[in-house]
């Protein structure tokens, strides 16, 4: 959506094709990041953006054996917005299909779910719908549809996987009467619970280790209200709110990318390009700093009518730096802290020493607070505006 916004705010005539009626799931993250935010301030959006229901998140805790530890701080960032806007993931996409309306040279086509690549003289000239109908763009075809992403498989491009250990479990609890508000995790005997503050409840992410949904559901949900009262002993007087499995969402994590990410009239980005696990909430960040980058390589000259198949690496050029430190960063967090701790069922009975440095070093939780919240090689908006 924002690859739409972008390119059409430049005068490219840009189709976006969206499988679903509307942008109604929450099970996609709704973080929108600071650099995300000074996105937003560069495109003149950003007042407006903040009108939109959201949550403001300014550090990150973590609670490992009854202690609380901030880990992130983001008031230090040499930006405008100094915390992570917690919006639902369709007010945000709503908020740039709004925008990008404005852009008479963009449409936005719902519930067109593509199926395949349409190949001519060996370039991608477009994508065949599951209605059977052809989407035929003079110049060029952008894969962003998620980390299944169908075009990516199709396209025949050679898929990296590194491997994820872990699955993730979501659900919604209200609140109850402890006075904990925080966004973070809790480490257990064996368990890691990320808790989203959202106003009147939380979104919570139950880490599982890959493949462990399935036994999970067959001991039932009330085995399930345990295991979460059990892990964040405070949340107790509100896990039977949780009615039947049907309230709890399984996202299945993979860590992958592309080691190219084009053929002649064809670009992946974002998930497509390279899934991102949950570890440190920055896909969407990713994917829309991967828009950005697109933009501005290639927008002028699309907006001039010319092919840019020979500009379509510099997009990858760009963004495989970020993305190959962030994978790696999320890599080390599964091999080192979630395998040991939810594959292994580790005992965590104190604070390990390198949580405790947060706590006596204040200026170190600088250091998340920068990965997360502007990530690395950061992009400004330089593509034109018609
Ligand atoms: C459990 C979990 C939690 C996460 N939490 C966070 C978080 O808190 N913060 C964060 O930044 N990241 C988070 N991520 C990662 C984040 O979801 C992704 O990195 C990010 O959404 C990628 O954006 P994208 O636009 O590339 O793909 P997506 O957000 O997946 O969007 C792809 C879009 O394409 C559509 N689509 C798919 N296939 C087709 C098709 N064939 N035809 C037409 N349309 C199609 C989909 O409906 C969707 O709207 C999480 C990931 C997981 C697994």
């Amino acid at each position: 959506m924002m690859a739409g916004l972008l390119f059409a705010r430049a005068g490219v005539k840009t189709l976006v094709l969206e499988k679903h009626g509307d942008f109604l799931r929450d099970f996609r993250g709704d973080t929108v990041h600071p650099s995300t935010l000074e996105l937003m301030d560069e495109l003149g959006l950003l007042d407006e953006f903040l009108q939109r229901p959201h949550d403001e998140i300014r550090t990150l805790t973590g609670r490992v054996a009854d202690e609380k530890i901030t880990i992130a701080d983001l008031s230090h960032l040499p930006v405008k917005c100094k915390f992570v806007a917690m919006m639902p993931q369709w007010e945000f996409l709503d908020f740039i299909a709004d925008k990008a309306r404005l852009y008479p040279a963009f449409s936005l086509r719902m519930n067109a779910q593509a199926v395949d690549l349409i190949s001519d003289q060996g370039r991608i000239a477009g994508v065949k719908l599951a209605d059977g109908s052809e989407m035929r763009p003079r110049l060029l075809t952008i894969s962003a549809d998620g980390r299944g992403s169908i075009l990516r498989a199709k396209s025949n491009l050679p898929l990296r996987d590194l491997g994820a250990p872990i699955d993730v479990l979501w659900f919604r609890l209200p609140k109850g009467a402890s006075d904990f508000r925080e966004t973070g995790g809790t480490f257990g005997s064996g368990t890691f619970i990320v808790q989203i503050n959202r106003g009147d409840y939380w979104q919570c992410a139950f880490v599982v280790p890959k493949g462990a949904a399935a036994e999970l559901e067959r001991r039932g949900i009330i085995a399930f209200r345990n295991d979460v009262a059990r892990a964040v002993p405070d949340l107790a007087d509100v896990t039977g709110t949780l009615a039947s499995w049907d309230q709890v969402k399984l996202l299945s994590v993979s860590l992958d990318r592309l080691d190219h990410w084009s053929r002649p009239g064809l670009l992946c980005i974002g998930d497509a390009a390279h899934a991102m696990s949950p570890v440190g909430g920055v896909g969407i960040n990713l994917a829309i700093q991967d828009a950005v980058a697109a933009a501005n390589i290639l927008a002028a000259r699309l907006a001039a009518g010319d092919n840019a198949d020979d500009l379509l690496e510099k997009v990858q050029d760009r963004r495989m730096l970020p993305v190959k430190l962030v994978q790696g960063a999320q890599k080390l967090v599964h091999d080192r802290i979630l395998t040991p701790l939810v594959v292994r069922e580790a005992v965590l009975d104190k604070v390990p020493f390198v949580l405790k440095l947060f706590k006596y070093l204040p200026i170190l939780r600088r250091i998340p607070a920068r990965v997360v919240g502007l990530g690395f090689r950061r992009e400004h908006i330089r593509s034109p505006e018609a």
